[in-house]
């Protein structure tokens, strides 16, 4: 839970980050990809599903426990932090992260610069 909510509060700030440039197509779709960005730092974590006795250790090394999955919002870092990623405190924090990042999306990011003019008003 932890991990998919940093994931998607990343993606968010992505979009934030990238709005004033020609990107509009990837802010415009940003909640969407928000979802996509958390099943992304999820990923690590599908070694789960591999029953033990095929999963050696030298797999679970290289699909988890190795610095490269980074890559995957930070899920190696919080995995290995002195904060447990799996705990309540984790998702809690993930949580807060996540609702600030929409809220920053939110504040900052203009969807008229995106739209264009608001449609009904044009219709009146
Ligand atoms: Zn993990």
């Amino acid at each position: 839970m932890a991990h998919f909510a940093v994931g998607a509060g990343c993606i968010l700030l992505i979009a934030v980050a990238i709005h004033r440039f020609d990107s509009h197509l990837f802010v415009r779709h940003r909640y969407p990809l928000a979802f996509v960005g958390g099943i992304w730092a999820l990923i690590p974590d599908f070694h789960h599903m591999i029953p033990d006795e095929q999963m050696t250790e030298t797999w679970r090394f290289w699909l988890h426990d190795n610095w490269w999955v980074d890559l995957f919002f930070f899920h190696y870092t919080m995995d290995h932090s002195w904060l447990d990623a799996n705990g309540n405190e984790a998702i809690f924090i993930g949580l807060c992260f996540l609702l600030f990042a929409h809220l920053i999306a939110f504040i900052l990011i203009d969807d008229a610069d995106l739209y264009g003019e608001d449609p009904v008003e044009t219709m009146e």
